[in-house]
């Protein structure tokens, strides 16, 4: 089923995780090939090559657009310790663990990608955080509930109850 030429590309570290993790192998493969990704789409960015992933994140993005009928574009996935610091991501961020990934769907706002990652499980039962400023949304296969909001007005997150204050005064400056 796995090419030896794919396995082949994949860097050390992946190679070892897939070749020890059968579920990986058959959920991930198949939920990447089907929803058109690449592992380089979840590669840390800053070079070193690394994309560990969680068994359940590719399946549940590859839910997401189906739902969504247009292609996820992933702008972070697997990060390393040494760039998740760099960029100043939180210490106990998922992304180093596999769990998340930040996207952006075409045509879609990103809280429009909010209530549409909503409905699918390991989403809902996992973590969203809505970056409205910044036109992304991060999405993590956790298995607690965490939810927030991020503006760029505000240094930390907010609690996602903030979202319709924050889309009643973004209707107030429109008008
Ligand atoms: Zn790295």
């Amino acid at each position: 089923m796995v090419s030896k030429s794919w396995v082949k590309g994949l860097g050390p570290l992946f190679s070892f995780f897939l070749l020890t993790n059968p579920k990986f192998c058959t959920l991930t493969y198949i939920a990447m090939a089907e929803a058109n990704f690449s592992l380089d789409d979840f590669r840390c960015k800053c070079g070193c090559g690394q994309a560990l992933l969680d068994p359940n994140l590719i399946p549940a993005l590859r839910s997401l657009q189906m739902i969504a009928k247009t292609k996820i574009q992933i702008l972070s996935g697997f990060r390393c310790r040494a760039h998740n610091q760099k960029i100043g991501g939180s210490k106990n961020s998922v992304h180093c663990l596999g769990m998340a990934a930040d996207i952006v769907i075409e045509g879609f706002t990103p809280v429009e990608m909010f209530f549409l990652a909503e409905q699918i499980p390991e989403f809902r039962n996992g973590g969203i955080g809505v970056y409205p400023d910044n036109g992304f949304l991060h999405l993590d296969v956790r298995k607690t509930s965490a939810r927030w909001l991020k503006l760029k007005s505000n240094l930390g997150h907010l609690p996602i109850s903030e979202l319709a204050f924050y889309l009643a005064e973004k209707e107030k400056k429109n008008v």
